[in-house]
């Protein structure tokens, strides 16, 4: 996978999204500063741009789930008065794990993505509101003429940031940090417009972290989660969003007393779980521990470790259990993660002298993922 996994639709996107890696920390303020009334070269590119699109794409069909949340979106998305985007959504030919918008309101979602959120409208809301918000801001033509302004520099008369010496714009390090910067900021606040769209339309905001644990836990197999190439990062996100949550929670309960009532349902389980910790407890054993919280859990989740190795015979023990070696390769517990500060333990043991990978997984009653640590490997 990877670029070319991205077809001819990657040169496309280029025009649509942020693509620089970022590069600098987000700042406060905001990036949503007015583009002009008589500013259109977003909606020309889009029509330029719209025959090779659609080609690369379908109508919703068998995702029937996302057409209908897409349509309940559009309907309580708050464009400029004079602008009413054609929404539409299509289906990507590819297996991407991404989410692209257009200017004109077309929403592009690729297959592998589609397939991901399944059935589930908590999912498809959280994908969907977060493009949705793109169009409304208009934040191709922020980015333009933001990018126009780092370029010909003076431009600040046209999207002013007071943060950014005008000198600066001849140091191109300093230009793309700056770029890098913004399209950040732009992200973050289509999360936080996306956000409120949705408890305003009646999907619990808790179905966002839901999504990007998923697409995080994706990374541990073979689809190259291409998304981490253009969003900040997952984690981080979540880390800045904690109070857009709140916000967006609150507007969800005020709107949806009743949330198993709601078009999304009840908020899914979320599973937040910390970096991993490893400790050598003797020679050939490992103590591995995982400090997490879980939100909207009723029941436990089931803890799942890992390990991989080129190596012969070893035992995982789980501490406290009797179960002993449920497996070479994996060790499984149960918890209901009742504590905010649920730490589960597992002991490795292993004895062939090859570094050892281990990954943990965290999965709800039916099996499905909720969430994904790595550990660091595990030296002999
Ligand atoms: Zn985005």
């Amino acid at each position: 996978m990877g670029e070319e996994s991205y077809g001819s639709f990657r040169v496309v996107s280029t025009l649509l999204f942020c693509l620089l890696p970022i590069l600098a920390a987000a700042q406060q303020g905001s990036a949503a500063l007015d583009v002009p009334d008589k500013f259109n070269l977003d909606m020309r590119t889009a029509a330029r741009l719209r025959p090779e699109l659609l080609a690369q794409s379908t109508a919703p069909g068998r995702y029937a789930t996302g057409r209908r949340v897409f349509e309940k979106l559009a309907e309580q998305a708050h464009a400029s008065r004079n602008r009413k985007p054609a929404w539409e959504l299509r289906i990507v030919n590819e297996v991407l794990l991404n989410a692209f918008s257009s200017p004109d309101g077309t929403i592009y979602v690729g297959r592998g993505l589609a397939d991901l959120a399944g059935t589930r409208a908590g999912l498809w809301a959280a994908i969907l509101s977060h493009e949705i918000a793109h169009v409304v801001r208009r934040d191709w033509a922020r980015r333009y003429l933001y990018e126009e302004s780092l370029r010909y520099g003076g431009g600040s008369v046209v999207l002013g940031d007071p943060g950014l010496s005008p000198v600066a714009w001849t140091d191109s390090q300093k230009a793309s940090e700056d770029l890098a910067r913004f399209c950040r900021q732009l992200e973050l606040e289509a999360d936080l417009e996306g956000l409120m769209l949705m408890a305003r339309t009646g999907y619990h905001p808790d179905f966002v972290p839901a999504l990007h644990h998923l697409l995080h836990a994706q990374g541990a197999g073979k689809i190259a989660p291409s998304v981490f190439a253009m969003h900040p990062c997952w984690e981080e996100r979540d880390r800045e969003l904690d109070r857009a949550y709140i916000v967006a929670s609150i507007e969800f309960e005020r709107r949806w007393p009743e949330w198993y009532a709601s078009p999304g349902g009840d908020p899914p389980i979320l599973v937040f779980a910390d970096e991993p910790r490893v400790k050598k407890t003797r020679t050939k054993e490992w103590e591995i521990r995982l400090p997490m919280r879980c939100q909207n859990l009723v029941g436990a989740v089931e803890v799942v470790l890992q390990t991989y190795s080129a190596a012969a015979p070893r035992s995982i023990t789980e501490q406290g259990t009797s179960r002993g070696a449920a497996s070479n390769d994996e060790v499984r517990q149960l918890t209901g993660c009742t504590s905010p500060k649920t730490t589960i333990t597992f002991t490795v043991t292993d004895d062939s002298q090859k570094a050892m990978s281990a990954e943990v997984f965290v999965l709800d009653g039916q099996g499905a993922v909720l969430s994904r640590a790595a550990i660091p490997k595990l030296r002999p």
